[in-house]
């Protein structure tokens, strides 16, 4: 499969230079932009190789109603129509659920960031069997906006995970 491997190559060689902490404290900059609108505090962003953010989002399932915008959904939507997912980054402050991790691997983004998994921990098994290369920082800042929120409004956060309401 050159294909796949040509890929790879051009990953390890780009992701060298990359600042994943960089990159996160933009996504946490979205999370926070949504927590200013009255959501949830999620935030993503998509970067090429070299660390150029491509598209931002942030969970907009209070502030829309819809229950599939979740932050790194809402980022790929906004990078709208292209052909180079295959050559981009993925970007979450929290570790992303089984619908993200789909439209992940749908459109093949072979590498993602994650600012926690300790809140909650989505489909990175996934991300591993399909060979996406993850690393999760465990950054502070993540896992702090999210003990305030969920200690503020559970329910809101059940409902974000899909937890059966009573
Ligand atoms: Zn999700």
């Amino acid at each position: 499969m050159p294909l796949l491997l040509s890929c790879h190559s051009e990953l390890s060689e780009e992701s060298m230079s990359m600042d994943e902490r960089l990159l996160l404290k933009e996504a946490i900059a979205e999370a926070k932009l949504g927590l200013s609108e009255g959501g949830i505090p999620i935030g993503s962003v998509l970067a090429d190789l070299s660390g150029k953010i491509i598209s931002r989002g942030h969970n907009l399932r209070i502030q829309t109603g819809d229950p599939t915008a979740h932050a790194e959904v809402v980022c790929i939507r906004n990078a709208g129509r292209r052909t180079d997912w295959h050559r981009l980054v993925l970007v979450s402050t929290l570790s992303p659920c089984i619908m993200c991790t789909g439209t992940s691997l749908l459109y093949k983004i072979p590498r993602v960031i994650i600012g926690e998994n300790r809140t909650f921990k989505g489909a990175e098994d996934l991300f591993a069997a399909n060979g996406v290369q993850c690393s999760v920082l465990q950054e502070p800042e993540c896992i702090e906006i999210m003990r305030e929120f969920i200690q503020a409004h559970p329910d809101v956060w059940n409902e974000d995970i899909g937890v059966p309401g009573a």
